[in-house]
């Protein structure tokens, strides 16, 4: 097996180079970002060490945080430092700053990106839920053009996107949280910091006075992908924000969520904490 050091690994300094590295079975690399995913599960052995890599981190592009056509654009290779730290991010998506910035601790913040923790597609990986309700779409690129998915249709399973052979991910496109919308992001652990989620959960919503005008509820670790919740978000718009109509959704979560037992939880608590984060949001409105 080769070690760490015998990995080929090319650094592309323009998208388009990146991209036909890609398109040629004989130079198509594992793709690296920040690494904090992939070198762990090297090491760990939990995947092959790869023949070649290919370090998007040169990339200009997939470095960028832009506003334009009424969305946000966050490229692939932005890290969470970045996210955690920039205006428009800051103003515009609360969640996902809050979920970037729960994520390992500073270090692991400087190296490691959004593209990576989508990509990586773990259920535990904290962006997600954030995505979800900001209704993010996933922007992927290859020699043979872009592709713009929806982000719940991008996760298809455990450890699965929906990422063609010759593509990257070339960016995120967020609708900003509405003037007046308000965002939650919840995180459930073993501890405080540096912890791996248990359930985490993050909210979008829009209220008028105590009614609730849109709501959006997105949960990661309860099922193979984060998912939104659409029952409870059904249940929920359009109401009036009263003590019953919590004891509802907090029911109606219950129902909606099926999640599995591993080595971080057991099924029971993780539904059951399902229930309390999104009461939370509730009561805090
Ligand atoms: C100590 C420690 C603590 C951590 N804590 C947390 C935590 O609290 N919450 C959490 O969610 N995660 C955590 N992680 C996991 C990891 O840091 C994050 O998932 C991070 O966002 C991964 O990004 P990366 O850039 O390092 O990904 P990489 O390791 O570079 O790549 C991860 C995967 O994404 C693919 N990839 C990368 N870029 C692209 C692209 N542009 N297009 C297509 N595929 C791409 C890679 O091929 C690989 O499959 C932790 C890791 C460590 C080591």
């Amino acid at each position: 097996m080769k070690t760490l050091e015998e990995i080929f690994c090319r650094q592309p300094e323009t998208l388009n180079e990146a991209l036909t590295l890609l398109s040629d079975e004989a130079t198509r690399g594992v793709l690296l970002s920040g690494g904090t995913d992939l070198v762990v599960q090297w090491q760990a052995g939990a995947v092959p060490m790869p023949e070649q890599v290919i370090d998007l981190s040169a990339v200009p592009e997939l470095k960028e945080i832009s506003a334009q056509d009424g969305c946000l654009r966050i490229g692939a290779c932005v890290t969470h430092a970045a996210i955690r730290n920039h205006a428009l991010t800051r103003e515009a998506l609360p969640a996902l700053v809050a979920a970037c910035a729960s994520i390992g601790a500073r270090q692991i913040q400087s190296r490691g990106t959004l593209g990576g923790n989508v990509a990586n597609a773990s259920p535990a990986g904290d962006a997600s839920p954030a995505l979800l309700v900001a209704d993010a779409r996933v922007v992927t690129a290859s020699l043979a053009g872009e592709r713009c998915i929806p982000m719940n249709e991008f996760l298809l399973d455990y450890r699965k996107i929906d990422r063609h052979p010759d593509e990257l991910i070339l960016r995120f496109e967020l609708t900003p949280c509405p003037q007046g919308g308000i965002e939650r992001f919840c995180k459930i652990g073993t501890r405080g910091a540096q912890a791996i989620s248990k359930v985490m959960g993050a909210c979008r919503v829009v209220m008028h006075g105590k009614d609730i005008q849109h709501m959006a509820l997105a949960l990661g670790s309860v099922a193979a992908t984060a998912i939104r919740l659409p029952e409870t978000e059904k249940l929920l718009a359009g109401k009036t924000l009263c003590e019953e109509l919590v004891d509802e959704a907090e029911a109606c979560v219950l129902r909606e969520v099926h999640p599995i037992a591993d080595i971080r939880s057991t099924a029971e608590y993780r539904r059951w904490v399902s229930g309390r984060i999104v009461r939370g949001f509730l009561e805090s409105l």
